[in-house]
């Protein structure tokens, strides 16, 4: 990847420039930073430059040998470490056995979040761990001679789920490692990290996108609404992995607002005999779908609580989109600290119920009755 490919972060990127030019590139770097801020796509920048056999002042070439192969992850001297699970043939699962699906993924999307990876590789339920037979491999990596580049990079994404006795064995070579080695480590959640490792890396934190970074992004990649640009760009709070993620469920979303919204007023207006038949509809949907709605459904009601309580906060906490918005203009005024707890407990007792299999009309019906009543406190 290019820094000129990578969104925003001017400051990061100089920093790094810098950092080579003046031949002070400390060996051991963590980017710390929500994954769609952008750690993932500088570190794969930074160890194309380092790896570029004609690098200019600002940014790789993007056409030697080397960049070739580092812009497809083949690259010899590039190593790379990340989370993996186990499986019914493979119970000592390491990156390398993983290494073409995460190549995939990253190449297909930069601004990769674990999530994500854990869906890609089929296991969206099962967080991954860099095991402690991973130590073995990476040692053996940084014993070997570099095969083409000047020098050896190492990275290690997702570093807070490396495994303790992993993250032990590194230390040595942490502090003090082969020559011309450069581990580049990714981080969401540094505070989960052991001290000894914190210690020995140079750390970076990476903020959030600008609005208008994000923004533009969106102008260039995706054929949207000026309106669902700005609002996509307001959700996403700087994180562009969000920003797309949103732009694939916004369809959803409008649906789930648009049910919330008239199940509300069906509620306050106490219309039973149509909130019979909007239950017929939601129950329709499937049971994945209905949680999904019922965890917006949180969402909204939380976000309209805040809403009423600090409308003078309303752009620092609340996130809403336009129409969400303007809906809530209204609705707010009706959730407050009467009903805020058992209307959220109710829903969040609904989704427990749906996951267990009731019957979800049943859920559902008395899910509006109870709301009936607590939208009126
Ligand atoms: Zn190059």
């Amino acid at each position: 990847m290019l820094f000129s490919e990578v969104i925003g972060q001017t400051r990061i990127k100089e920093r790094i420039l810098q950092a080579v030019k003046e031949e002070r590139i400390s060996h051991a770097q963590m980017f710390t930073g929500e994954e769609g801020f952008g750690t993932l796509p500088l570190v794969l920048a930074f160890a194309q430059y380092v790896l570029c056999e004609n690098r200019n002042e600002k940014d790789s070439c993007g056409t030697c040998n080397s960049c070739l192969k580092v812009q497809k992850l083949i690259h010899p001297d590039l190593h790379l470490v990340f989370p993996v699970t186990t499986t019914n043939n493979n119970k000592k699962p390491k990156s390398d056995d993983f290494v073409a699906e995460w190549r995939e993924a990253v190449l297909e999307q930069p601004y990769l979040s674990a999530a994500q990876w854990y869906r890609y590789l089929g296991n969206e339920n099962k967080q991954g761990m860099i095991y402690s037979h991973e130590s073995d491999e990476i040692l053996r990596k940084l014993n070997l001679k570099t095969f083409e580049a000047e020098y050896k990079v190492m990275i290690i994404w997702q570093v807070e789920r490396m495994n303790i006795s992993c993250a032990n064995k590194l230390l040595k070579i942490l502090e003090e490692p082969p020559p011309k080695t450069l581990f580049l480590v990714v981080s969401v959640s540094p505070d989960q990290l052991l001290p000894t490792m914190l210690s020995r890396v140079q750390t970076l934190r990476i903020p959030a996108l600008k609005d208008e970074e994000i923004y533009n992004m969106l102008e260039k990649n995706f054929d949207l609404s000026e309106k669902e640009r700005r609002n996509v760009t307001r959700l996403s709070r700087g994180n562009y992995t969000k920003s797309l993620e949103y732009i694939q469920s916004s369809s959803e979303q409008n649906e789930y607002l648009e049910l919330f919204m008239r199940w509300m007023r069906l509620c306050y207006k106490q219309e039973v005999a149509e909130i019979l038949n909007w239950v017929d509809e939601v129950s329709g949907k499937g049971r994945e779908k209905i949680k999904q709605f019922l965890n917006y459904a949180i969402r909204m009601t939380r976000e309209n609580f805040l809403l009423s309580q600090m409308p003078e906060q309303k752009d620092r906490l609340v996130r809403m989109g336009e129409e969400e918005d303007e809906f809530s203009g209204k609705f707010s005024k009706f959730i407050n600290e009467q009903n805020i707890f058992e209307l959220a407990g109710e829903i969040n007792q609904a989704i427990l119920d749906v996951e267990a299999n009731a019957y979800q009309k049943t859920v559902l019906f008395d899910l509006s009755i109870k709301t009936m009543k607590l939208i009126r406190k």
